[in-house]
């Protein structure tokens, strides 16, 4: 349940959250799965807020808690190798002011 939003709670408090570092990155090449690495389950609970970029290979979303609220940014990377193509995510946990900016943003 979102709190009210003059008493934000802490994302320390937070399930969803507290498994989630500040920064996150997970790297994936094709043909090479037993290398690869996965962002926490706990990402795959967070709500996309804003898809800047819908139709291209490489994402930019900002992203929310559903349970407290805070907000992140998702990006990917992609790179097209000869020898397997390579996928790269990256999740950071925004500052309020940091997610205002990008909440304003025009899509
Ligand atoms: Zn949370």
């Amino acid at each position: 349940m979102p709190p009210d939003s003059d008493q934000p709670a802490s994302h320390t408090q937070c399930h969803t959250c507290s498994s989630l570092a500040d920064e996150e990155s997970a790297y994936q090449k094709y043909g090479w799965e037993e290398n690869d690495t996965h962002l926490p389950a706990a990402a795959g609970r967070l709500k996309v807020v804003r898809d800047f970029y819908p139709y291209s290979s490489r994402k930019l979303q900002l992203q929310q808690c559903p349970d407290c609220g805070t907000y992140y940014l998702y990006r990917t990377d992609y790179e097209y190798l000869v020898n397997g193509s390579e996928d790269e995510e990256f999740l950071t946990r925004l500052k309020p002011e940091d997610a205002t900016e990008y909440l304003t943003r025009p899509v």
